[in-house]
């Protein structure tokens, strides 16, 4: 919560992007009575729904020198434009910061290269069930923006927050940020591994002693970093006694350590309505943020029960000739493939490919040999991904999806689950994720229908 908001009305703002957050941003300004530009570099009509009051002007990025600059998350942190930009802008932030300097109400955060999207909603449940006025979004798809006039200070906002937002955010102070994991992801933006994890490491430049930075207490790479002294620390975990919430070993107690310091039982693991140990840190994560932010653990309890996977994560379309389908298209890195591999429990075909975003899948071939009945390789980075497999386990390389799921079916045994976890962005043949799943459902029911 600012303590002062920033002034708006009478000065000048350029926006630089006219994607979702772009035009959130942009609307809300106008809203407010600032003096709006919002450039877009692509040549492409005045968008909708754009305030009549924004002037619009596309084919460039040439923001108005002097103005405050709002760029989009789209432009990577080593690209020119940005470099650009800021020489000519008195500053430049996010739709993200944006919100922050506007926002009444208390802001809880999520970043991370896994798991945001599942915690985040997680933590919108427990919020809801606490009674708590609630507004989820972010990342998550619904920019902060659009929804800032209707919030309070009695409203909470669960923020997911990606690290290309991070790096345009300087004042953002979330009371109770998560760091969900790290994995390599988004080379191609950051330029290099090391600036990804310190951009993420953003999160908790403007937090006070009076906040809580919770952390994955078994991530090798958040292992290695160095911690601020403030805000105060928390770790999740699924093999250290000592962290704050915890849950050991196979049938484990989900347990959160309280503000008092004494620890709460919140479930049992087989009590936990989803698949794979990832997603018990991830109910770990969300548990011990909720209760940092005073919620009973009663209520976190009664929540995570009622949760179910959002869609494309995970999610079983159907059991098919003995074959069951599982749509998990949002793993589009090989960390969250992995994550999606290791939590199935029987015999496996596993379909990936996509676009490139620059990883290395030899770590991922590793698991991919070890769980796989076999891998069917499609899209863009087919024959990348069968390389590094090897020819010695069984796989097909194909072109689109729908050859991929004829070949999967080909592989696949009565009892064996067929997967979609992707490792890789969808771009290269779908509008993005979600309608990549979508499509492989599709192609799913049409080829088991009677
Ligand atoms: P994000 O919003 O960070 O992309 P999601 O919750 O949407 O994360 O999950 C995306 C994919 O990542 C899922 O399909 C799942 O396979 C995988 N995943 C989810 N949580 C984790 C985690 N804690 N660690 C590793 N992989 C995860």
């Amino acid at each position: 919560m600012t303590t002062q908001p920033m002034q708006v009305s009478g000065r000048s703002f350029s926006v630089v992007g006219a994607g979702k957050s772009g035009l959130a941003a942009a609307n809300l300004l106008a809203r407010h009575g600032g003096d709006v530009l919002l450039v877009e570099e692509r040549d492409m009509p005045r968008p909708e729904p754009l305030d009549a009051r924004v002037a619009f002007r596309s084919g460039s990025n040439q923001i108005r020198p002097g103005d405050l600059a709002v760029l989009s998350p789209g432009i990577a942190e080593v690209s020119p434009v940005r470099a650009e930009i800021a020489s000519q802008a008195s500053e430049v932030i996010g739709e993200v910061e944006l919100f922050y300097r506007l926002c009444p109400a208390p802001i809880l955060a999520i970043t991370g290269t896994d798991g945001k999207s599942t915690v985040t909603t997680m933590v919108g449940d427990i919020m809801r069930a606490a009674g708590r006025p609630t507004f989820v979004g972010g990342n998550l798809g619904n920019p902060l923006c659009d929804d800032l006039d209707t919030l309070t200070p009695d409203h909470v906002v669960v923020a997911e927050i990606s690290c290309f937002q991070l790096t345009t955010c300087r004042d953002f102070r979330p009371r109770v940020a998560i760091v969900t994991n790290i994995a390599e992801d988004h080379t191609d933006y950051h330029g290099s591994f090391e600036r990804y994890q310190a951009a993420k490491r953003l999160v908790w430049r403007a937090m006070t002693e009076d906040d809580v930075l919770i952390l994955n207490g078994d991530d090798p790479f958040i292992a290695t970093w160095e911690l601020p002294s403030r805000p105060r620390l928390r770790t999740f975990s699924l093999s250290s006694p000592d962290a704050a919430a915890r849950a050991l070993g196979d049938d484990a107690r989900l347990e959160v350590r309280a503000p008092s310091g004494e620890r709460s039982y919140i479930m049992m693991r087989s009590e936990l309505p989803l698949l794979g140990r990832h997603n018990v840190q991830n109910a770990l994560a969300a548990a011990q943020m909720a209760v940092d932010f005073g919620v009973s653990p009663e209520v976190v309890r009664e929540a995570l029960m009622a949760y179910r996977p959002l869609a494309h994560r995970l999610a079983t379309i159907g059991t098919f000739d003995g074959v069951t389908w599982v749509d998990d298209s949002k793993a589009t890195s090989p960390n969250a493939a992995t994550a999606g591999l290791l939590a199935m429990q029987t015999p496996t075909v596993l379909i990936a490919g996509g676009s490139s975003k620059d990883a290395d899948f030899r770590p991922f071939a590793e698991v991919m040999r070890q769980r796989t009945r076999a891998v069917v390789c499609f899209g863009a980075t087919r024959h990348q991904i069968a390389a590094a497999l090897g020819s010695d386990h069984p796989h097909a390389v194909v072109e689109t999806l729908a050859e991929a799921v004829e070949a999967a079916a080909g592989f696949a045994r009565p009892g064996d689950t067929v997967l979609l976890s992707p490792a890789c962005a969808s771009f290269d043949q779908f509008k993005g994720y979600a309608h990549r799943g979508e499509v492989f459902t599709s192609l799913v029911r049409a080829r088991s229908a009677p």
